[in-house]
């Protein structure tokens, strides 16, 4: 029997995104019921086969016949660069409960991959580095989110990093397992050796859907790879985007008992990437033309058509309440369609005072993005709710949500989805919570970039792509780098 502490912190940064992420975005959490979690609070996670890295790992260390020693976990939702101040903090509560509660045998940290702090650019790095002061050579293995923006010295310090290999991110509890397989490799084994690859290219990640090609055909070699008896764990990572860092982009590595094992693996992913360098093209069309295509199509089928308004995705730091899509399908005077999920606590305030049936007079959204405004216009309050209930997609197995008060706007056939905490709109049960069947829609607005995917792409005809402006610029060539390094291709 081994005895293995767990600990995490996650964040993904987009540090264009307005503000910074302060210690209070990681304790005082709206969205879903992360925030920050000590001690018993963490083994809770294994409780619901949750989909998070703690709870795959827990669950499948303790069948092993392992102990679990649970320190502190926390997650924010992704917004702005973090500051010195919130790190330390949460840096200190963590090292703190690790020099307490030791000897292990193995450490376990959920992490994501894509942290930036004011004085750190790769601060996942920092965090193995001042875990490693106090536990020294102990094998120390990390889950990643596939979004992280990673480098060779992060896989120097850490023993072991797993990516998931899905986006939409259904398999976090399987990447959870997969980090306590090889914890338990280490205890017995000598270290693996490691092969990383930092790749010249950026990828869009509205082409990165793990349910579309390219993907599709990329992800086989990985599992080949795995399948071959030399090669013990090898990841993919599509890197994140909006983050203005030397090491911004996509990488792969691999781990193998054999220097010449994990190298192959690893010039094996970045081919299989390269080789599809050329399909990885946008196709992005602008709001009033996604609208007038949306109707169009929407006219000859029974299943809805989904605009994916993935520049204000608040899952990779959007403000989730730009305005741009909604007007256009205004203008256009759209079919049946819902819209989510705006985040604007005062509007569902307003909405919650006056009450279902009443007619309001508003302005909607539009408030988060500096220059942008919001969406004036008269409602009818279809549905006021609370914003807490199980969520039921194939992405958020076992989480609850966390949004405040909620309401359902209508504007002639458009329904919005109205939030008091950001969150992405990945998950049917947002818009049932408020009274709409999005089976039933003609047109739905989905303010997500791929995690959608997972629960609707099922339901859809067909999902088109918008270049609405938001927090997230989706095209490579456009986004203003000042610090990427040399060499890389846009
Ligand atoms: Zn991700």
């Amino acid at each position: 029997m081994s005895r293995f502490a767990v600990g995490g912190f996650l964040h993904e940064t987009n540090t264009f995104a307005p503000g910074k992420t302060g210690f209070t975005d990681f304790t005082l959490v709206t969205g879903d019921d992360s925030g920050l979690k000590t001690g018993a609070e963490i083994l809770e996670f294994r409780k619901r086969e949750m989909n998070v890295g703690p709870s795959g790992f827990i669950r499948k260390a303790e069948a092993s016949g392992h102990e679990v020693v649970p320190l502190v976990w926390t997650s924010a939702q992704p917004s702005g660069t973090v500051t010195d101040e919130a790190f330390n903090r949460i840096m200190d509560l963590l090292l703190a409960a690790l020099a307490a509660n030791g000897p292990y045998d193995g450490v376990f940290l959920d992490l994501h991959g894509a942290m930036v702090v004011e004085s750190y650019e790769d601060p996942e790095t920092e965090i193995g580095r001042r875990v490693r002061q106090v536990i020294r050579d102990t094998p120390l293995v990390a889950a990643l989110d596939l979004h992280g923006n990673i480098t060779q010295e992060c896989v120097d310090v850490f023993s072991g990093l797993v990516g998931y290999r899905t986006y939409p991110h259904v398999d976090i509890y399987e990447t959870g397992e997969r980090c306590a397989v090889m914890l338990d490799y280490l205890v017995q084994h000598p270290p693996l050796k490691k092969a990383f690859r930092k790749l010249p290219i950026l990828l869009a990640p509205s082409m990165m859907s793990t349910m579309t090609e390219p993907c599709l055909s990329i992800y086989p070699v990985l599992e080949g790879l795995e399948k071959d008896a030399g090669v013990f764990s090898a990841t993919i990572m599509h890197g994140f985007l909006p983050s203005d860092i030397a090491q911004v982009g996509p990488s792969v590595w691999a781990y193998a008992a054999d220097q010449q094992d994990a190298d192959r693996a690893a010039d094996a992913l970045e081919k299989a990437l390269l080789d599809h360098e050329a399909e990885l093209k946008l196709n992005l069309l602008q709001p009033d033309e996604a609208v007038r295509q949306a109707i169009q199509k929407s006219a000859h089928t029974e299943k809805p058509v989904i605009l994916a308004d993935v520049q204000d995705n608040p899952g990779g730091g959007g403000t989730s309440d730009t305005v741009w899509i909604l007007e256009a399908l205004v203008r256009q005077n759209a079919p049946d369609t819902a819209l989510g999920l705006m985040y604007d606590p005062a509007a569902a305030a307003v909405a919650h005072a006056a009450g279902e049936g009443a007619q309001i007079t508003l302005d909607l959204g539009g408030k988060g993005m500096p220059g942008h405004k919001p969406f004036h216009g008269a409602f009818t309050v279809e549905k006021v709710t609370s914003g807490n209930f199980e969520l039921t997609g194939p992405m958020n197995r076992g989480i609850v949500a966390n949004l405040g008060k909620m309401a359902q706007l209508r504007t002639g056939n458009v329904r919005v989805v109205v939030v008091s905490g950001r969150t992405q709109a990945n998950d049917q049960a947002y818009f049932r919570r408020v009274g709409v069947d999005p089976t039933k829609m003609k047109i739905l607005v989905l303010k997500s970039t791929n995690h959608y995917r997972a629960d609707f792409q099922p339901i859809a005809s067909e999902i088109l792509v918008v270049d609405a402006p938001g927090a997230i610029i989706e095209d490579p060539a456009k986004i203003p780098y000042t610090r990427i390094r040399s060499g890389v291709r846009k």
